[in-house]
């Protein structure tokens, strides 16, 4: 029995000949791997109380995966312009935490092409990939643009979103049946068909702002015994305690034969799992 603040999953690609994920389950000090535990019973209940992830303070509700509700007002990571990079203020001097934005925004980022439910568009800090892919279930991802900011990288997003999504569908991704893709084509016609408008943006930006990448695709598959024909999830707010057998695991989901969960969802979540 693990007791402890939820926390999402650790995630890496695994070293066997197709790269199977491996995932750590993270419950306040405890890691444990998880993918030993596929085909055998699993509880979670959660008792009651959820302490934000950055202040530790007891929170009834929970605020941008985890936060109290002073701390989602009050940190740069939890504001609009992290979901939305285009929005970046920080040149208007409203950066919530003008130093967290300069070591986290001001750094090199990347838009990449992933395949989490169908082709996807998105962008990152370079150093989160593989995570990042990891993290939505993607079965494939390529960098196709390094930028040096990440506003820079909202507006090559907000260009290509215009083409391709921005989102995984998450019951499609949890039923496994996503159709390999050829990333490598759909970065060409991407690039040739948005190629005008980069170049707008690299003349606005300076030269070597935003980059064309030459980068390899890679390819992941997730420890999943058997993929639910039906999606139920799971919700630790109605239904406080959950129990099943460990069927797989996907992106941030874990598949029992009861139902799926999002344990991102739940982040700060005091739970104890056996
Ligand atoms: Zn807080």
């Amino acid at each position: 029995m693990l007791s402890g603040g939820l926390q999402k999953m650790a995630a890496v690609p695994g070293a066997d000949s197709v790269g199977t994920v491996e995932y750590r389950l993270r419950v306040g000090e405890h890691e444990v791997g998880l993918n030993a535990r596929i085909g055998m019973p699993l509880s979670l209940e959660w008792h009651g109380e959820i302490a934000c992830t950055n202040c530790g303070r007891n929170t009834r509700k929970s605020f941008g995966q985890g936060h109290c509700y002073p701390c989602f007002k009050r940190l740069a990571r939890c504001d609009m312009c992290i979901v939305k990079p285009e929005l970046c203020h920080y040149f208007q001097g409203t950066c919530r935490e003008p130093e967290w934005g300069e070591a986290s925004c001001f750094t090199p980022h990347v838009v990449y092409l992933a395949n989490s439910s169908g082709l996807k568009v998105g962008i990152t800090r370079k150093t989160q990939l593989p995570t990042r892919w990891l993290d939505q279930g993607a079965i494939q991802g390529l960098p196709i643009l390094e930028v040096a900011t990440r506003q820079q990288a909202g507006f090559a997003e907000v260009l290509l979103k215009e083409a391709v999504s921005d989102r995984t569908n998450w019951r499609a991704m949890l039923k496994g049946d996503v159709a390999m893709l050829d990333l490598y084509a759909e970065r060409d016609r991407l690039l040739a068909q948005f190629a005008p408008r980069l170049d707008a943006l690299r003349d606005t930006h300076g030269g070597d702002a935003i980059r064309r990448l030459d980068a390899r695709a890679q390819a992941f598959t997730y420890p999943v015994r058997t993929f639910p024909t039906k999606v139920v999830s799971h919700n630790l707010d109605k239904t406080p305690k959950i129990e099943g057998v460990l069927l797989g695991i996907k992106g941030q989901y874990l598949m029992l034969d009861t139902g799926v969960i999002n344990l991102r969802k739940f982040t700060g979540y005091q739970v104890s799992v056996a």
